[in-house]
């Protein structure tokens, strides 16, 4: 079994390399974004609870996220792997999710960050949106969104490199190559 987490800013390709990933790995993908938007878009007691949070680009408080994250491994109990993306975004989150693969005799073999300029992240958001149409990616909540992540989430790469755990791609080129530098990551 080995678990991955794929990290960087809003922007930077996690999405598109995630997809690749378990097309060649088989992970069970774990996007706690994409979860909290299902949440609001179905207007679950939670996604209400979150839904202005997310609009206004800020984190959701660690307990919320990481009770969520929990009950959706333990909807997997027969997964291979997993594929953590936009989580975690803060040390608790990292602490959590250490504890919890531990509980299950495994551990996060591999924490791939991906390295894109902000300028670039910026860049690309910006196209995204005209694409997407994402209600979070609104011009007034991509600066907290951008924030949240240079400020609070970039704190997690310590954490992970202490353990020896950090493995960090150019995330800028063709979406091809940047998978083979990733690729080439995971023995
Ligand atoms: P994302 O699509 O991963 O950028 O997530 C969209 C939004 O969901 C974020 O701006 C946060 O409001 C919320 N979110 C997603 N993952 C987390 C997390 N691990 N911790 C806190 N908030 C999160």
């Amino acid at each position: 079994m080995i678990n991955l987490v794929i990290f960087g800013p809003p922007g930077a390709g996690k999405g598109t390399q995630s997809e690749k990933l378990i097309q060649k790995y088989g992970f069970v993908h774990i996007s706690t974004g994409d979860l909290f938007r299902w949440h609001t878009k179905n207007d679950t007691p939670l996604g209400k609870r979150v839904k202005e949070i997310m609009n206004s680009g800020a984190l959701v408080p660690d307990d919320i996220t990481i009770a969520m994250l929990k009950e959706e491994l333990d909807k997997n109990p027969q997964a291979k792997g997993f594929l953590f993306d936009g989580f975690p975004r803060t040390v608790a989150q990292a602490e959590a999710l250490d504890r919890f693969m531990k509980e299950n005799n495994t551990a996060i073999h591999y924490v791939l960050a991906l390295d894109v300029s902000e300028k670039e992240v910026r860049d690309r958001i910006a196209k995204r949106r005209t694409i997407e149409n994402r209600a979070d990616d609104e011009e007034d909540k991509l600066n907290k969104r951008i924030t949240e992540y240079f400020t609070k989430t970039i704190h997690v790469l310590p954490y992970y490199e202490k353990a020896g755990r950090l493995n960090t791609v150019n995330g800028i080129g063709p979406i091809d190559e940047i998978f083979s530098r990733i690729t080439a990551v995971i023995k």
